[in-house]
């Protein structure tokens, strides 16, 4: 089994509550992930015969389980306390590269940070979080991991009426987020916000220093992740401050969503009524959030206004840190080097306008066959022109651009059958997801772009 170590039990007290998850009645597997158990230390068959352990109903040899507390703003607004409301940190393992890991259950029952939830999850957000992330991992994107789902057995209610319980076991590099930091500084809690720093330093960005070092990481992470977001037409879709990791990996796949038209301000998010998290503004949101980080860290300076400079100028780097990685990524997209990145507006613009499919768009000009996506045929010949004169690299735009997003009727799809019992739906769209940049006759469904009645452009938490 998992070797459980727990250094976040180490930190003061009230970073966290000490406590056990609730037990469920009737637990069952959804799925076990095989490889990343193996990457953990140990092996599927292992994960598998703990059953009770992955559904909260008994405590892991060894651990020392907690909820989180943080706080955060949602949608710019300050929400004060938030926390692990139906999250329980196990604890953590040192995986087969020396990594230290979160293992978290997600689903587990009330916690002190519950508020007026029921500290559940319901199967299909798990279905959705445990897809996303993994086809995020597969594509190389910083992500949390999905290590195994169980079934509860129990209903939970939510706006739709009753829907089956579930619990996800996600994998984190951490669950350090902004909001943790912003939570201590609203308390005035200066040694918390000074004993978090070096926390999260030490397992993250250990040749950096102080403050300003974390800052430095944090922008330089998000700045890349949002570029990989943005090249795979990825929307969040909640990126509150609670929900932006100091590690840099995509954490809270709620109503998330991967665009097929293309669409600059696209929103999937049911709650986003103001489209402050739409696909173009997720570079200004992040800087955003880390302008809350920098917020939450003035406390340390002794000399608050040196803090506002120091910090100001480190932020003021986001645009040079997100323009290099953005533009490297949608070079790169269209095979080219960063010089050539105008190239990748222009075909965005002309993408925008037919609101061609984004993922196979790109990948078409790989075979070159990018053409037969546009009705308006003329604008395309006339930037292929330009592209051709380049020599652009095929192989690195197949390597670049995925076959396979997960689409959302297909995960709609996967979710409609998990509720009903059936997990066929489920495991042959994670089997594809494994390999994205294969053109497969197995992957061949999945890389069709949803038909109007196939469409689903509203997501839920
Ligand atoms: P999220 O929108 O998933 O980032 O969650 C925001 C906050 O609400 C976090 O503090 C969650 O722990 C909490 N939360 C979300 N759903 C529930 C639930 N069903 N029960 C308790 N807390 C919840
Ligand atoms: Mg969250
Ligand atoms: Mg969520």
């Amino acid at each position: 089994m998992l070797a459980f170590e727990s250094t976040y039990a180490d930190l003061p007290a009230r970073f966290y509550t000490a406590m056990q998850a609730t037990a469920v009645a009737d637990p069952s597997w959804l799925a076990v992930n095989d490889g990343l158990a193996q990457d953990l230390g140990t092996s599927g068959a292992d994960i598998r015969a703990h059953l009770e352990v992955f559904a909260g109903n008994t405590p892991p040899a060894g651990a020392q389980p907690l909820a989180q507390v943080y706080g955060g703003h949602q949608f710019g607004h300050w929400s004060g306390q938030l926390g692990d409301g139906r999250a329980l940190l196990l604890g953590e393992v040192i995986d087969t590269q020396g990594n230290r890991r979160d293992v978290q259950l997600k689903g587990a029952g009330p916690t002190p940070y519950s508020r007026s939830g029921d500290g559940r999850s319901a199967l299909g957000p798990v279905v959705r979080e445990f897809l996303v992330s993994e086809a995020m991992a597969a594509l190389g994107v910083p992500t949390t991991r999905a290590l195994c789902a169980v079934r509860t057995g129990q209903q939970v209610l939510r706006q739709s009426g009753w829907e089956p319980g579930g619990i996800l076991t996600r994998v984190a590099a951490s669950h350090i987020r902004v909001g943790t930091f912003q939570w201590l500084a609203s308390q005035g809690d200066r040694e918390g916000v000074a004993a978090l720093v070096d926390y999260t330093l030490n397992r993250h960005a250990p040749d950096r220093e102080g403050p300003l070092g974390l800052l430095a990481h944090a922008m330089h992470a998000q700045a890349h992740l949002i570029a990989e977001w943005m090249g795979l037409g990825f929307i969040h879709g909640v990126m509150n401050t609670d929900n932006m990791t100091l590690s840099g990996e995509t954490i809270d796949y709620g109503p998330c969503a991967f665009m097929e038209g293309y669409t600059p301000g696209q929103v999937f998010s049911s709650i986003d009524q103001m489209g402050r998290y739409a696909y173009s503004n997720q570079p200004n949101i992040a800087l955003w959030n880390l302008a809350q980080l920098a917020t939450a860290l003035l406390p340390l300076w002794d000399d608050q206004e040196a803090g506002i400079a120091e910090m100001t100028d480190a932020l003021e780097q986001f645009h040079t840190a997100y323009a290099a990685a953005w533009e490297s990524k949608l070079a790169a997209k269209i095979g080219l080097e960063r010089a050539h990145f105008g190239l990748g507006v222009e075909l965005l613009e002309l993408m925008a306008a037919e609101r061609a499919d984004f993922t196979n768009t790109f990948r078409a000009l790989a075979s070159d066959t990018a053409h037969t996506l546009f009705t308006d045929t003329a604008p395309y010949a006339a930037w292929h022109a330009k592209w051709q004169a380049h020599a652009p690299d095929h192989t690195l735009i197949a390597r670049t651009n995925p076959a396979v997003i997960p689409r959302n009727h297909r995960i709609q799809e996967a979710i409609t059958a998990c509720d009903a019992g059936d997990d066929a739906p489920f495991h042959a769209l994670w089997d594809v997801l494994r390999d994205p940049f294969a053109e497969t006759d197995a992957n061949a469904p999945y890389r069709q772009h949803a038909t109007p009645e196939e469409a689903v452009t509203r997501t839920f938490c």
